[in-house]
């Protein structure tokens, strides 16, 4: 979808459910930034066929907001397509993680036959690990020609999580600091980690975005913003009173 002015969402690319994943696009007049590849390289090319489309000659680049496989599994199929992959620079995933994240995709297949023909390749089909090969962070302003899209460091759902601010269009592309209508994801971290994901919210809350696209579930335009905002505020200091999360197990 068009969020608003150059920016667009890709919503409910396929996870692990009940989760689907987030991407988007920023197309400017030379350069247009993908931020987040989807799981897989069946993903990465809806978001490549979409991205190219709405500007067929302009260069690519990519954007991750975070180190889950998530929002990386594509970065292959960009690479492979000559696209630098930005990021922050402690993703550093390896092909063991990588391994270990497929075999729980296969895990949770519910056909035993199913599971045992290893159905997850034709999930993982094409799928290769690559990181981040250009270190982004906080300040950082790409020009897409035209319009310029600024990273915004927003770390608490994990250490690696940057947000992109499309300050003409007042639309922020955020990953996982901010995720619609799923339960935010608090158990990767503690309560250090949960303080400074509150600064992180608050600082999205001072942009004053017209409209977010959250790492998870639907975009959140105009009045939704400030009740998207709201809700995983209150997440997070439910577990700071409680000292725990209510999704732990
Ligand atoms: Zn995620």
């Amino acid at each position: 979808m068009r969020v608003l002015g150059r920016c667009f969402a890709i919503t409910g690319l396929a996870y692990m459910p009940p989760w689907s994943v987030n991407a988007g696009f920023v197309a400017g007049d030379g350069t247009t930034l993908v931020i987040d590849t989807g799981a897989t390289a069946l993903s990465a090319t809806s978001i490549y066929g979409y991205a190219t489309a709405v500007k067929p000659e302009n260069r690519i680049a990519v954007f991750n907001t975070e180190k889950h496989f998530d929002h990386i599994g594509g970065n292959g199929f960009f690479r492979d397509r000559g696209a630098e992959i930005h990021g922050h620079p402690l993703i550093a995933r390896t092909e063991e993680e990588f391994g270990q994240e497929r075999s729980e995709f296969n895990a949770a297949i519910l056909s035993r036959s199913r599971r045992e023909l290893r159905e997850e390749n034709a999930f993982c089909d094409g799928t290769t690990l690559k990181n981040p090969d250009r270190p982004a962070k906080d300040g950082d302003r790409f020009d897409l020609g035209g319009c310029a899209v600024e990273v915004i460091s927003t770390p608490g759902h994990t250490p690696t999580n940057l947000s992109a601010w499309v300050r003409e269009d007042r639309v922020l592309f955020c990953g996982d600091c901010l995720v619609n209508r799923y339960v935010a994801n608090l158990d990767c971290g503690g309560t250090k980690d949960w303080v400074e994901w509150l600064s992180s919210v608050e600082r999205i809350e001072r942009l004053e975005p017209r409209a977010i696209v959250p790492g998870h579930g639907p975009v959140a335009l105009e009045d939704e913003v400030p009740r998207l905002i709201e809700t995983v505020r209150e997440e997070i200091q439910r577990a700071l009173s409680v000292g725990a999360t209510r999704t732990s197990v």
